[in-house]
């Protein structure tokens, strides 16, 4: 766990950023705000193998730019010796997965900075397809479109041993859940409000709302994340567990969980 604050930081938080790892399958679930620091205190950068982005919300993605900066210009990443490093003719460029029309707003984003394909030549950068199965060593991910403010996919990961895992992105009360993220070992659902949106659609779940889905989906764990330190954790607890009876907990940054 990279990351687990909502659009606003935690104090010394960092937005959504979630690294999965089977043997050697390295996958960055999101790249928010403050992701990039906190990956590298656990992980080189360059043994990432892929990234990929639920949706196109700046707490989802903003750190995919300081990546980028970091996969042009480290001294290791230069084709010729630098100080201590060797140089290199295949500098590491991790796969950036997209969701569809992605593409061309990182190139605006980064066109304000004067270098429109930055994210296109950090990484090997495709806009996936929801309704495939992406598949990254051991691991293998498919999709399923949640409802949000803007398109907004679910996440579920197998690892070849068996274990499941759903992250179910930002999203609003649904349906569109159950079936997909089934008997997951570990769902990690987002408890972003204190109380349902005032008015207009709805995006995100209470806590309360999270142990429902959950519970639907018979999750065997439940972790809640994109929820703000300002939030009391156990009335968080206290409100999943009206609904789930399994094992719950509030997100850590730095916490591992194995499944
Ligand atoms: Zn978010
Ligand atoms: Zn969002």
């Amino acid at each position: 766990m990279l990351g687990k604050s909502p659009a606003w930081q935690d104090v010394d938080g960092a937005c959504s950023g979630y690294l999965v790892e089977d043997g050697d399958a390295c996958l960055l679930v999101d790249c928010g705000s403050g992701v990039f620091s906190k990956l590298r205190r656990v992980r080189d950068y360059v043994d990432v193998d892929a990234v990929v982005i639920t949706h196109m919300h700046a707490d989802h993605f903003l750190d995919l730019i300081p990546f980028a900066c970091a996969l042009t210009y480290a001294p290791r990443q230069q084709p010729v010796p630098v100080e201590r490093w060797p140089g290199t003719d295949d500098p590491a460029r991790p796969q950036l997965l997209v969701p569809a029309g992605a593409t061309e707003i990182l190139r605006t984003i980064a066109s304000a900075g004067g270098q429109p394909y930055l994210l296109d030549q950090a990484f090997e950068m495709s806009e996936y397809d929801t309704a495939a199965t992406i598949e990254l060593g051991t691991l293998g991910v498919r999709f399923q479109p949640v409802p949000h403010f803007l398109p907004s996919n679910a996440i579920r990961v197998h690892c070849a041993a068996g274990g499941r895992f759903t992250f179910g992105a930002d999203h609003g009360p649904t349906d569109a859940l159950v079936g997909f993220a089934d008997d997951s070992d570990l769902m990690i659902l987002e408890a972003t409000l204190p109380r349902p949106e005032r008015d207009g659609p709805r995006g995100h779940l209470t806590p309360g709302e999270a142990g429902e889905h959950a519970a639907r989906c018979n999750a065997g764990r439940l972790v809640l994340t994109h929820i703000s330190d300002e939030l009391d954790h156990d009335w968080a607890l206290t409100e999943a567990r009206r609904s789930f009876d399994g094992p719950v907990e509030v997100a850590r940054e730095g916490a591992v969980y194995e499944v």
